[in-house]
Protein backbone atom coordinates (compact mmCIF):
# COMPACT_ATOMS: atom_id res chain seq x y z
CA UNK A 1 0.00 0.00 0.00
CA UNK A 2 1.09 3.54 -0.67
CA UNK A 3 1.93 5.62 2.30
CA UNK A 4 1.56 9.28 2.84
CA UNK A 5 3.53 11.39 1.31
CA UNK A 6 5.86 13.85 3.70
CA UNK A 7 4.70 17.51 3.16
CA UNK A 8 6.56 20.34 4.36
CA UNK A 9 4.49 22.24 7.19
CA UNK A 10 2.10 19.42 7.45
CA UNK A 11 1.65 16.33 10.02
CA UNK A 12 0.47 13.30 8.79
CA UNK A 13 -2.79 12.56 11.04
CA UNK A 14 -4.82 9.42 9.78
CA UNK A 15 -4.97 7.99 6.62
CA UNK A 16 -8.37 6.55 4.80
CA UNK A 17 -8.72 3.87 2.75
CA UNK A 18 -7.95 6.12 -0.13
CA UNK A 19 -7.30 9.76 1.43
CA UNK A 20 -4.35 10.80 3.45
CA UNK A 21 -5.43 13.86 6.20
CA UNK A 22 -2.82 15.87 7.12
CA UNK A 23 -2.98 18.72 10.11
CA UNK A 24 -1.21 21.70 10.38
CA UNK A 25 2.44 21.62 11.86
CA UNK A 26 1.41 25.25 13.51
CA UNK A 27 -0.52 23.23 15.37
CA UNK A 28 -3.96 25.37 14.23
CA UNK A 29 -6.92 22.53 14.41
CA UNK A 30 -9.49 24.48 11.75
CA UNK A 31 -8.15 23.10 8.38
CA UNK A 32 -6.53 20.41 7.58
CA UNK A 33 -5.03 18.65 4.06
CA UNK A 34 -7.22 15.63 2.56
CA UNK A 35 -4.69 14.03 0.02
CA UNK A 36 -6.53 11.54 -2.36
CA UNK A 37 -4.12 9.12 -3.36
CA UNK A 38 -4.44 6.71 -5.73
CA UNK A 39 -5.71 3.84 -3.82
CA UNK A 40 -8.61 1.84 -5.29
CA UNK A 41 -10.90 0.22 -2.42
CA UNK A 42 -13.83 -2.05 -3.44
CA UNK A 43 -15.85 -4.11 -0.77
CA UNK A 44 -14.41 -2.26 2.07
CA UNK A 45 -10.63 -3.62 0.87
CA UNK A 46 -8.13 -1.77 -0.79
CA UNK A 47 -6.59 -3.22 -3.66
CA UNK A 48 -2.95 -3.20 -5.29
CA UNK A 49 -2.09 -2.38 -7.42
CA UNK A 50 -3.21 1.68 -6.92
CA UNK A 51 -4.82 3.59 -10.51
CA UNK A 52 -2.00 5.95 -11.73
CA UNK A 53 -3.69 9.58 -11.78
CA UNK A 54 -6.75 8.61 -9.84
CA UNK A 55 -6.31 10.90 -6.90
CA UNK A 56 -5.38 14.09 -9.38
CA UNK A 57 -8.92 12.98 -11.06
CA UNK A 58 -11.16 12.43 -8.32
CA UNK A 59 -9.44 16.02 -6.52
CA UNK A 60 -10.28 17.71 -10.20
CA UNK A 61 -13.77 16.66 -10.42
CA UNK A 62 -15.14 17.32 -6.17
CA UNK A 63 -13.03 20.84 -6.92
CA UNK A 64 -14.93 21.32 -10.37
CA UNK A 65 -18.26 19.94 -9.28
CA UNK A 66 -17.85 22.33 -5.65
CA UNK A 67 -17.72 25.32 -8.25
CA UNK A 68 -21.15 24.24 -10.27
CA UNK A 69 -22.63 24.17 -6.42
CA UNK A 70 -21.42 27.93 -5.68
CA UNK A 71 -23.93 28.49 -3.48
CA UNK A 72 -24.31 25.59 -1.20
CA UNK A 73 -21.55 26.04 1.36
CA UNK A 74 -19.01 23.48 1.39
CA UNK A 75 -15.75 22.77 3.62
CA UNK A 76 -13.12 23.94 0.67
CA UNK A 77 -10.32 26.36 2.20
CA UNK A 78 -8.05 27.92 -0.26
CA UNK A 79 -5.34 26.51 -2.01
CA UNK A 80 -3.41 23.34 -1.30
CA UNK A 81 0.68 23.04 -0.93
CA UNK A 82 2.11 23.26 -4.31
CA UNK A 83 3.59 19.33 -3.68
CA UNK A 84 0.26 18.04 -3.72
CA UNK A 85 -1.98 20.87 -5.34
CA UNK A 86 -3.29 18.45 -8.12
CA UNK A 87 -4.82 16.07 -6.07
CA UNK A 88 -5.30 17.47 -2.53
CA UNK A 89 -8.00 19.96 -0.82
CA UNK A 90 -7.44 22.15 1.86
CA UNK A 91 -10.54 22.25 3.87
CA UNK A 92 -11.77 23.74 7.06
CA UNK A 93 -11.74 20.72 9.32
CA UNK A 94 -15.40 19.94 10.29
CA UNK A 95 -17.17 18.25 13.40
CA UNK A 96 -18.10 15.36 10.75
CA UNK A 97 -21.33 14.06 11.03
CA UNK A 98 -21.91 9.95 11.62
CA UNK A 99 -24.19 9.30 8.34
CA UNK A 100 -23.16 9.05 4.79
CA UNK A 101 -26.09 11.02 3.28
CA UNK A 102 -26.60 8.20 -0.30
CA UNK A 103 -29.22 9.50 -2.98
CA UNK A 104 -30.43 7.29 -5.66
CA UNK A 105 -32.26 8.51 -8.81
CA UNK A 106 -31.62 4.45 -9.96
CA UNK A 107 -31.84 1.41 -8.54
CA UNK A 108 -28.89 -1.03 -8.59
CA UNK A 109 -26.63 -2.38 -6.45
CA UNK A 110 -27.07 -3.46 -2.51
CA UNK A 111 -30.26 -1.08 -3.70
CA UNK A 112 -31.22 -3.78 -6.21
CA UNK A 113 -30.39 -6.74 -4.08
CA UNK A 114 -32.65 -5.70 -1.18
CA UNK A 115 -35.07 -4.38 -3.87
CA UNK A 116 -35.49 -8.38 -5.08
CA UNK A 117 -35.63 -9.48 -1.86
CA UNK A 118 -38.18 -7.61 -0.07
CA UNK A 119 -39.72 -5.30 -3.06
CA UNK A 120 -38.23 -2.15 -1.00
CA UNK A 121 -34.80 -0.22 -0.39
CA UNK A 122 -33.34 0.91 2.69
CA UNK A 123 -37.19 0.07 3.96
CA UNK A 124 -38.68 2.26 1.50
CA UNK A 125 -41.55 0.62 -0.46
CA UNK A 126 -41.16 1.08 -4.14
CA UNK A 127 -43.42 -0.31 -6.99
CA UNK A 128 -43.43 -3.58 -8.37
CA UNK A 129 -41.63 -5.17 -11.54
CA UNK A 130 -38.47 -2.55 -11.77
CA UNK A 131 -35.64 -4.00 -13.57
CA UNK A 132 -31.90 -3.69 -12.76
CA UNK A 133 -31.02 -0.04 -13.34
CA UNK A 134 -34.40 1.24 -13.54
CA UNK A 135 -35.24 4.61 -12.76
CA UNK A 136 -36.84 5.35 -9.76
CA UNK A 137 -40.52 7.19 -10.06
CA UNK A 138 -38.70 10.01 -7.31
CA UNK A 139 -35.03 10.10 -5.97
CA UNK A 140 -34.91 8.47 -3.00
CA UNK A 141 -32.50 9.11 0.28
CA UNK A 142 -31.14 6.21 1.89
CA UNK A 143 -28.66 7.38 4.44
CA UNK A 144 -26.12 4.89 6.05
CA UNK A 145 -24.32 4.82 9.17
CA UNK A 146 -20.61 5.68 8.88
CA UNK A 147 -18.85 2.89 10.79
CA UNK A 148 -15.80 3.69 12.48
CA UNK A 149 -12.76 2.47 10.42
CA UNK A 150 -12.64 -1.23 9.47
CA UNK A 151 -16.54 -1.70 10.09
CA UNK A 152 -18.76 -1.96 7.51
CA UNK A 153 -21.48 1.30 6.74
CA UNK A 154 -24.76 0.25 7.39
CA UNK A 155 -27.96 1.12 5.80
CA UNK A 156 -30.66 2.92 8.54
CA UNK A 157 -33.55 4.12 8.14
CA UNK A 158 -34.63 7.78 7.75
CA UNK A 159 -36.06 7.37 11.47
CA UNK A 160 -32.41 6.29 12.96
CA UNK A 161 -30.86 8.64 11.02
CA UNK A 162 -32.76 11.61 13.62
CA UNK A 163 -31.80 9.57 16.30
CA UNK A 164 -28.38 10.18 15.32
CA UNK A 165 -27.92 13.72 15.01
CA UNK A 166 -31.76 14.95 15.95
CA UNK A 167 -34.86 15.74 13.82
CA UNK A 168 -33.57 19.13 12.43
CA UNK A 169 -30.29 18.08 11.37
CA UNK A 170 -31.46 14.71 9.92
CA UNK A 171 -34.34 17.03 7.82
CA UNK A 172 -31.24 19.37 6.74
CA UNK A 173 -29.32 16.75 5.49
CA UNK A 174 -31.52 14.71 3.60
CA UNK A 175 -32.93 17.79 1.72
CA UNK A 176 -29.83 19.08 1.09
CA UNK A 177 -28.66 15.96 -0.13
CA UNK A 178 -31.97 15.31 -3.02
CA UNK A 179 -31.86 19.20 -3.52
CA UNK A 180 -27.83 18.63 -4.35
CA UNK A 181 -28.21 15.17 -6.11
CA UNK A 182 -31.51 16.36 -8.47
CA UNK A 183 -29.17 19.57 -9.90
CA UNK A 184 -26.34 17.69 -10.82
CA UNK A 185 -28.25 15.14 -12.24
CA UNK A 186 -29.60 17.61 -14.37
CA UNK A 187 -26.31 18.86 -15.03
CA UNK A 188 -24.79 15.41 -15.76
CA UNK A 189 -28.05 14.60 -17.82
CA UNK A 190 -27.07 17.50 -20.93
CA UNK A 191 -23.96 16.17 -21.32
CA UNK A 192 -25.27 12.77 -21.97
CA UNK A 193 -24.47 11.10 -18.84
CA UNK A 194 -27.05 9.54 -16.01
CA UNK A 195 -26.25 10.27 -12.22
CA UNK A 196 -27.68 7.30 -11.06
CA UNK A 197 -26.92 7.62 -7.54
CA UNK A 198 -24.00 8.92 -5.17
CA UNK A 199 -23.34 9.42 -1.67
CA UNK A 200 -22.33 13.01 0.39
CA UNK A 201 -20.81 13.49 3.48
CA UNK A 202 -21.57 16.55 5.52
CA UNK A 203 -20.33 18.24 8.27
CA UNK A 204 -20.76 21.18 10.65
CA UNK A 205 -17.95 24.74 11.49
CA UNK A 206 -17.93 26.58 14.32
CA UNK A 207 -20.56 28.62 13.59
CA UNK A 208 -23.15 25.47 13.43
CA UNK A 209 -23.59 25.81 9.60
CA UNK A 210 -23.66 22.29 8.13
CA UNK A 211 -21.06 22.07 5.06
CA UNK A 212 -20.94 19.72 2.14
CA UNK A 213 -17.26 17.95 2.48
CA UNK A 214 -15.27 15.31 1.93
CA UNK A 215 -15.08 14.34 -2.28
CA UNK A 216 -18.27 14.98 -4.10
CA UNK A 217 -19.83 13.73 -6.85
CA UNK A 218 -16.75 11.36 -8.31
CA UNK A 219 -16.88 8.40 -9.99
CA UNK A 220 -15.65 6.53 -6.23
CA UNK A 221 -18.68 8.02 -4.47
CA UNK A 222 -21.12 7.98 -7.51
CA UNK A 223 -22.73 5.75 -10.58
CA UNK A 224 -22.71 7.66 -13.33
CA UNK A 225 -23.89 5.76 -16.79
CA UNK A 226 -23.58 6.55 -20.37
CA UNK A 227 -27.06 8.45 -21.23
CA UNK A 228 -27.73 6.88 -24.70
CA UNK A 229 -26.40 3.14 -23.58
CA UNK A 230 -29.03 3.26 -20.94
CA UNK A 231 -31.59 4.53 -23.38
CA UNK A 232 -30.83 1.75 -26.20
CA UNK A 233 -29.11 -1.26 -23.87
CA UNK A 234 -31.19 -4.39 -23.65
CA UNK A 235 -28.70 -5.96 -20.80
CA UNK A 236 -28.03 -4.70 -17.33
CA UNK A 237 -24.72 -4.48 -18.37
CA UNK A 238 -24.99 -2.45 -22.04
CA UNK A 239 -27.61 -0.18 -20.14
CA UNK A 240 -25.33 0.50 -17.16
CA UNK A 241 -22.15 1.44 -19.19
CA UNK A 242 -20.32 2.65 -16.30
CA UNK A 243 -17.50 6.24 -15.67
CA UNK A 244 -17.07 4.64 -12.38
CA UNK A 245 -15.63 1.98 -9.76
CA UNK A 246 -18.16 -0.13 -10.98
CA UNK A 247 -15.49 -1.43 -13.44
CA UNK A 248 -13.40 -3.12 -10.51
CA UNK A 249 -16.24 -4.06 -8.48
CA UNK A 250 -17.49 -5.82 -11.18
CA UNK A 251 -13.98 -7.50 -11.64
CA UNK A 252 -13.34 -8.60 -8.25
CA UNK A 253 -16.69 -10.13 -7.97
CA UNK A 254 -16.06 -12.39 -10.42
CA UNK A 255 -12.60 -13.21 -9.56
CA UNK A 256 -12.56 -13.60 -5.65
CA UNK A 257 -14.79 -15.01 -3.21
CA UNK A 258 -14.31 -12.11 -0.70
CA UNK A 259 -12.18 -14.23 1.40
CA UNK A 260 -8.58 -13.58 2.46
CA UNK A 261 -6.65 -11.04 0.42
CA UNK A 262 -8.44 -9.98 -3.21
CA UNK A 263 -6.27 -10.47 -5.80
CA UNK A 264 -3.96 -8.24 -7.83
CA UNK A 265 -5.99 -6.17 -10.33
CA UNK A 266 -5.26 -6.21 -13.94
CA UNK A 267 -3.57 -4.51 -16.15
CA UNK A 268 -6.57 -4.44 -18.74
CA UNK A 269 -9.08 -3.27 -15.74
CA UNK A 270 -6.89 -0.79 -14.25
CA UNK A 271 -6.17 0.82 -17.89
CA UNK A 272 -10.51 0.94 -18.38
CA UNK A 273 -10.75 2.24 -15.23
CA UNK A 274 -8.35 5.01 -15.95
CA UNK A 275 -9.69 6.01 -19.43
CA UNK A 276 -13.21 5.75 -17.75
CA UNK A 277 -13.21 8.11 -15.05
CA UNK A 278 -10.68 10.43 -17.75
CA UNK A 279 -13.77 10.41 -20.32
CA UNK A 280 -15.98 11.54 -17.32
CA UNK A 281 -14.14 14.64 -16.48
CA UNK A 282 -13.85 15.66 -20.65
CA UNK A 283 -17.80 14.87 -20.61
CA UNK A 284 -18.67 17.04 -17.96
CA UNK A 285 -16.16 19.57 -18.82
CA UNK A 286 -14.51 18.99 -15.43
P1 LIG B 1 -13.59 5.21 1.57
O1 LIG B 1 -13.81 6.54 0.89
O2 LIG B 1 -12.87 4.24 0.73
O3 LIG B 1 -14.85 4.68 2.21
P2 LIG B 1 -12.87 6.36 3.98
O4 LIG B 1 -14.20 7.00 3.83
O5 LIG B 1 -12.52 5.52 5.14
O6 LIG B 1 -12.58 5.51 2.74
P3 LIG B 1 -11.19 8.41 2.94
O7 LIG B 1 -12.16 8.88 1.92
O8 LIG B 1 -9.97 7.72 2.50
O9 LIG B 1 -11.89 7.55 4.05
O10 LIG B 1 -10.70 9.63 3.88
C1 LIG B 1 -11.40 10.80 4.03
C2 LIG B 1 -11.82 11.00 5.49
O11 LIG B 1 -11.84 12.41 5.76
C3 LIG B 1 -13.22 10.49 5.76
O12 LIG B 1 -13.24 9.90 7.03
C4 LIG B 1 -14.07 11.77 5.77
O13 LIG B 1 -15.22 11.64 6.57
C5 LIG B 1 -13.10 12.79 6.32
N1 LIG B 1 -13.34 14.19 5.94
C6 LIG B 1 -13.59 14.67 4.70
N2 LIG B 1 -13.74 16.02 4.71
C7 LIG B 1 -13.55 16.42 5.99
C8 LIG B 1 -13.57 17.70 6.66
N3 LIG B 1 -13.78 18.84 5.99
N4 LIG B 1 -13.36 17.72 7.99
C9 LIG B 1 -13.13 16.57 8.68
N5 LIG B 1 -13.09 15.33 8.12
C10 LIG B 1 -13.30 15.25 6.79
MG1 LIG C 1 -14.36 8.35 1.77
Amino acid sequence: MSTAPEIAGWNHTYSGKVRDLYAPASGDDDRMLVVASDRVSAFDHVLEPGIPGKGALLTRLSNWWFSQLADVPNHLAGEPPVEVAERAMLVRSLDMLPIECVVRGYITGSGWLEYQESGTVCGIALPEGLQNGDKLPEPIYTPAYKAPLGEHDENISYEKSVELVGEARAAELRDASLAIYRRAAELAEAKGLILADTKFEFGTDEDGVLRLADEVLTSDSSRYWDLASWQNGSTPAERMASFDKQIVRDWLAANWDKQGTPPELPQDIIDRTVARYEELLTRLGA
